[in-house]
């Protein structure tokens, strides 16, 4: 196991009997440790399912599955790798009952939340103010606090309203047999914390528990690691403090100041060289994280040589700036022979409505690029659709899905009358699926409107009652047609969408989707939420289970041939040859420290730490590129509705790059698009020529 890892990761890999940290700069095969780690301790003999590797998203965890399964083979398969909140949803559902859950919860994602929130205020907020109280809950559960303990710290009014609508939205979330997103950290954390036979079930569950990117952690993070781990702490972490960019979602560096502390054994490991990069991105990159103040002293080296300096790109507007990105990659293209493929360039912003001009772009020059971090196929209106039925025939609580379910296709159910069987609900606090079949319903809805939710209640008991008995592909793809065809939902699609081309897509997205489904009831798709591995086939009910589950916290990304567009937080732990950093205009990265939008303003009121985790977000956006990078601002920005004057960031002086060699020579492009030409003409007279040959 010792191929390709060099001392300092060796040393790292081989410690399995304590604490562990490695603590070192992008691109030091830190990722790398973890997954020989995990192969060393099965070769030893540990059994995989005792290890459990915690990742950042569920990409980054079938990642390293298939590196593990690379190096060990199917003995890989078997070890717990998800992350914190996939954890979280499988403790929920193995403990949740002695928290009132049952094992059917529905998770709730941003969306629901904001809509549950708007309604427990009363209904008269906007979607705007929603989604500010959310984030401040979210704050709040994020730091441990009830609603009664955020109300009793609240120093103003804003707050102390606030902290009344949450206590309301817990109350609303546990009647409906649910949760959010940070509940699958705080609910676990809860188990482990107050009931010992809960802990002790998983301390003897898990022998040996790895972290990467463990610097974005939080404290309920924290404290679910230490409890998972017990006092044995057996456990690797690994992380760069210089990476460090959820800041704003309550991730904390304290986390590594305090593991030396909790654990005087801790093993502390420092890997120095970089394998990622070139010599040149890396000067650059340690140039711009030189500024901020070290946590740990690090040095970080490359042996990959000099290679092509780092470039720097301005442009008039966005729209320039993107025409500028198309050249760069198809002129990279064209100069090397081999050509690199599209799925070996990303293009890096900042948020994500920067996207937007680049799509524009690489849509005009007819360039396959996905956008990742961003909307991904679950958050599709359709997919959101079949979902919310899955979601009501699993847990027929949950009201935003039987809301979702019962208006799509419209079955002619009314909104007064779901508002009635809404406040009907309430006042017998049920939930809105059971409510159906109150005998006292009668006198609240009108008999016409009655008949059609009693029909519905029945169909979505009918379903599931069908979806149990239904195992396997065969008969899973079956029911999933039949049902499609009995709620009409391809005509909905097309009814719906003014565009056939639109909703042909969108029918095709849900052909594509209940395959998917129907594969998994085969067996032959594992769980990347690290749920449930299957093997055998399963019950469509069941499969419907773990694909509501897994709907709300992933993405399912497949590999191809593609450019990808991200946000720099979503490339984090990832790596393509060539790199373009766009949008590095002062305002937008840094993101204006004094903007009068966006939650950075929320975050921290020290306008200097905020600076620092910009930098740290250069930082990460730079040590993406592993041989080609390439920066550009604009010269004109976007402020609300108005176009200001713009200057290039200041990180890209900080970049510290030589002038002489950084702005890209314009005839170089040319020659590059003399190259493109000539090399198509020559193919193309190949092709005539073909035929006689
Ligand atoms: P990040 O901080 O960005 O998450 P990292 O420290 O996790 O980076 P890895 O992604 O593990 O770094 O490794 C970076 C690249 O270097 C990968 O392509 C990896 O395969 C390669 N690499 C790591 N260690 C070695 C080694 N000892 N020999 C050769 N290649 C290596
Ligand atoms: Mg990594």
């Amino acid at each position: 196991m010792s191929a390709g890892l060099n001392l300092a990761q060796l040393q790292a890999v081989h410690y399995t009997d304590g604490a562990c940290l490695v603590l070192a700069g992008a691109g030091s095969g830190k990722t790398r440790v973890i997954t020989h780690k995990i192969a060393h301790m099965i070769e030893r003999g540990m059994e995989p399912k005792r290890i459990a590797a915690i990742t950042f998203t569920n990409k980054a965890a079938a990642e390293m599955r298939e590196r593990a399964k690379g190096l060990i083979g199917r003995r890989a398969k078997d070890v717990l790798v998800c992350t914190f909140h996939a954890l979280g949803v499988r403790m929920v559902r193995e403990d949740g009952a002695v928290l009132g859950l049952k094992p059917q919860f529905s998770i709730m994602d941003a969306d629901d939340v904001a809509g549950i929130l708007k309604d427990a205020a009363g209904g008269t907020t906007d979607l705007a103010t929603a989604r500010q109280w959310q984030w401040t809950i979210s704050k709040w559960k994020n730091m441990g606090l009830t609603s009664g303990q955020a109300l009793a710290q609240a120093t103003d009014d804003n707050e102390r309203s606030i902290a009344v609508v949450m206590a309301r939205y817990e109350e609303r979330l546990a009647a409906y047999q649910s949760v959010d997103f940070d509940d699958l950290i705080g609910m676990p954390l809860k188990l482990l914390r107050d009931f010992p036979e809960v802990r002790a079930k998983w301390q003897a569950a898990l022998a040996h528990v790895l972290v990467d990117e463990y610097q974005d952690t939080n404290a309920t993070q924290y404290e679910l690691l230490k409890l998972l781990v017990g006092e044995r702490g057996h456990f690797t972490a690994v992380g760069d403090d210089d990476q460090s960019i959820y800041g704003w979602r309550g991730a904390t560096l304290d986390n590594l100041k305090k593991l030396p502390l909790d654990y005087p054994a801790l093993k502390v490991i420092k890997l120095e060289q970089n394998y990622r990069s070139t010599s040149a991105i890396l000067r650059a990159a340690n140039n711009v994280i030189g500024p901020n103040p070290k946590l740990f002293p690090k040095t970080l080296f490359s042996e990959l040589g000099e290679g092509d300096p780092v470039r720097v790109v301005d442009a008039d507007t966005e729209e320039h700036e993107a025409d500028r990105a198309v050249a760069r990659i198809q002129s990279l293209r064209a100069a090397a022979n081999p050509p690199p493929a599209w799925k070996d360039f990303a293009i890096l912003y900042r948020a994500n409505h920067q996207a937007k001009p680049f799509e524009k772009a690489l849509r005009r020059a007819n360039i396959p690029y996905k956008v990742s971090g961003g909307t991904s196929f679950f958050d599709r209106a359709e997919i959101k659709d079949l979902c919310a039925w899955f979601r009501l025939w699993i847990n027929n609580d949950d009201d935003p899905a039987f809301l979702r379910a019962i208006g799509s296709p419209k079955r002619g159910i009314g909104h007064t009358t779901l508002a009635a069987l809404g406040a009907f609900a309430t006042q017998h606090k049920q939930s809105m699926f059971g409510a159906l079949f109150n005998g006292m319903l009668p006198a609240a809805v009108p008999k016409r409107a009655l008949d059609g939710l009693h029909e519905f209640g029945r169909y979505i008991n009918d379903l599931e009652h069908r979806a149990r008995h239904t195992h396997g592909a065969e008969a899973s793809r079956a029911f999933l047609a039949d049902w499609l065809k009995e709620i009409g939902y391809e005509q909905h699609l097309y009814d719906g969408e003014d565009s056939e081309k639109v909703a042909a897509a969108r029918w095709t997205n849900v052909l594509e989707f209940c395959d998917w489904m129907a594969q998994r009831a085969g067996g032959q798709i594992d769980d990347t939420a690290g749920a449930v591995v299957a093997k055998e086939t399963k019950s469509l009910l069941e499969v419907s289970q773990t694909i509501a589950l897994l709907s709300t916290i992933s993405e399912r990304e497949q590999e191809q041939d593609m450019v990808t567009l991200s946000t720099l937080h979503a490339s984090k732990g990832l790596e393509w040859p060539h790199v373009i950093l766009v949008g590095v205009t002062e305002g937008m990265l840094p993101f204006k420290l004094d903007d009068d939008e966006g939650r950075q303003l929320k975050v921290a009121d020290d306008t200097l730490q905020r600076l620092q985790e910009e930098r740290r977000l250069m930082y990460v956006g730079i040590t993406r590129a592993q041989r080609t990078l390439a920066v550009s601002w604009t010269k004109k920005r976007k402020k609300g509705r108005e176009m200001v004057a713009a200057r290039p960031s200041r990180f890209i002086a900080e970049m510290g790059l030589d002038k002489a060699t950084t702005r890209e020579d314009p005839r170089e492009k040319l020659k590059a698009l003399r190259a493109e030409f000539a090399a198509k003409a020559q193919a193309a007279s190949a092709a005539n020529a073909a035929p006689t040959a």
